[in-house]
């Protein structure tokens, strides 16, 4: 079966073509990074008329690429929320207008399951259950994945996500934007000399929480400008992601011991991230857990993942709302 993909939740505008779930045929994904740069962060008008302007090219190119017309197209899917509210609008409209101009089926997609299937289309042979950890630019979820299409949450940040802080930190430090892989780079160039919090929250609890590490690195960077000192930025680098990484390895071997699973699914910008690739890595040789990530360019945002959940929601007979919802939920 192939699913066109389409994804414009924020700043990506992506469309795919993808063969039964697993498989990516094209995965166009025009990227706005560089004028939201010039504004520290991603301005939601701007991000609206982007998408507008780069649709219906970017889905022309998208089956040029996958070397098929519309008429071969199965199934077609668009995400529906969570993102900017102007910027869902402009790829859900153009994906269901097309699909009822051509008859197809429609499924309207969950953004942040489309990270975890990010997975599928990287490794052929991974298969539920399992535990997943979604770390991206809004969201940071802790989940049992029981199915394709089921899962069971378990825990989620009670305000910035991870992405969040890396891309708030990295500004407060005027290191540049995005955050996550500026400090990524920096943090293997620094030592982790600074003493930042690590949150656990209660003892039984799975939920994040990365303000107060935020807070604790703008403090130390205003301690250090009264005293007229330089900050060690490559040190504070280090030092803020290794306070990350502790926190979402901790939580993610502790759920998958609790659940007796031996998989743990990294999903998400943030999973994007060498220093926790290799942390997950060492501590899962320790205990005899698998880990899996998605391909870098899968890890951000992409259509080719919307049409993997897309496909595996409508093999379920789950079509789903047509609406958008900004604010949609992993529940
Ligand atoms: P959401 O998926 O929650 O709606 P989003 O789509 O904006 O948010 P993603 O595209 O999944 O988020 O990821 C972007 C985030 O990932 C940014 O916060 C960015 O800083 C972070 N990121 C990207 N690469 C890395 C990296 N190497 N290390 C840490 N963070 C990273
Ligand atoms: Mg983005
Ligand atoms: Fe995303």
């Amino acid at each position: 079966m192939l699913t066109l993909g389409v994804e414009s939740s924020c700043d990506e505008t992506s469309v795919a073509v993808v063969r039964d779930g697993r498989e990516i045929l094209s995965n166009m994904i025009s990227s706005q990074i560089e004028i939201h740069r010039l504004f520290g962060g991603v301005v939601p008008e701007i991000a609206s008329r982007k998408h507008v302007s780069a649709i219906l090219p970017m889905l022309d190119l998208a089956l040029e690429e996958a070397g098929i017309t519309m008429e071969d197209v199965d199934l077609i899917c668009a995400t529906r929320g969570p993102g900017l509210i102007g910027a869902l609008l402009v790829g859900l409209t153009a994906a269901r207008g097309l699909a009822l101009a051509s008859h197809k089926p429609f499924v309207g997609v969950n953004h942040i399951r489309g990270h975890i299937c990010a997975n599928y289309l990287t490794h052929k042979d991974l298969e539920p259950p399992f535990v997943g950890l979604i770390v991206s630019g809004g969201h940071s979820y802790l989940i049992h994945v029981t199915d394709y299409v089921d899962f069971t949450l378990y825990g989620k940040t009670r305000d910035d996500a991870a992405g969040e802080a890396f891309d708030k930190v990295a500004r407060a430090m005027g290191i540049g934007y995005p955050g996550g892989p500026v400090i990524d780079k920096l943090a293997k160039e620094g030592e982790k000399t600074y003493d930042l919090p690590r949150v656990m929250l209660e003892a039984d609890s799975y939920d994040f929480s990365f303000s107060g590490l935020k807070t604790a690195v703008l403090n130390e960077l205003n301690q250090a400008k009264q005293k007229g000192e330089e900050i060690r930025v490559a040190d504070m680098a280090a030092s803020f992601q290794a306070a990350v990484i502790d926190v979402l390895v901790e939580k993610s071997f502790r759920l998958a011991r609790e659940l007796g699973e031996k998989t743990i699914v990294l999903a998400g910008g943030v999973s994007a991230n060498s220093g926790l690739r290799a942390a997950m890595e060492s501590r899962g040789e320790k205990e005899g857990v698998a880990i899996y990530y998605p391909d870098p360019i899968l890890c951000t945002d992409n259509a080719a993942m919307i049409a993997s959940v897309g496909y595996y929601s409508h093999l379920k007979g789950e079509a789903g709302s047509v609406y958008a919802d900004p604010n949609l939920g992993l529940e």
